[in-house]
């Protein structure tokens, strides 16, 4: 009986410890993905880029660079990974564009003017 318990203990250790060190790596994982996700939201009071109208229109801009079927596109390529793209200036996943007059492009977004960031 005694012997049982002792088991019991170890077990509930060794699945205490292998949690444990399992959870960092949850935690980063979880936050990468958060990272890579598209914003929903374009950040208040900023003027956006829209990709129906001005220079959104003429680039052929679009809010979800893998829903581009522009012939320069290629997979990889989005704002947030473009030299034009302030990410200085970023805010909840938008941040101001060159190419764009300075208005606000989602990270997840692309134009036929994309360049890739030196
Ligand atoms: S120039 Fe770059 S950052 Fe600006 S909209 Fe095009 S792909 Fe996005």
């Amino acid at each position: 009986m005694e012997e049982k318990n002792t088991l019991s203990r170890r077990s509930f250790f060794k699945f205490a410890v292998a949690g444990a060190a399992v959870v960092p790596f949850l935690t980063k994982a979880t936050k990468a993905l958060a990272a890579d996700a598209c914003p929903t939201t374009a950040p208040a009071g900023k003027a956006v880029a829209s990709p129906t109208e001005g220079m959104g229109k003429t680039l052929n801009y679009v809010l979800d660079a893998k829903t581009s079927k522009h012939a320069k596109y290629k997979a990889g390529q989005q704002c947030g990974n473009c030299k034009f793209y302030n990410a200085a200036k970023a805010e909840g996943g938008y941040a101001p564009c060159t190419m764009m007059g300075m208005k606000y492009v989602t990270n997840c977004g692309w134009c036929s003017s994309y360049a890739v960031k030196a």
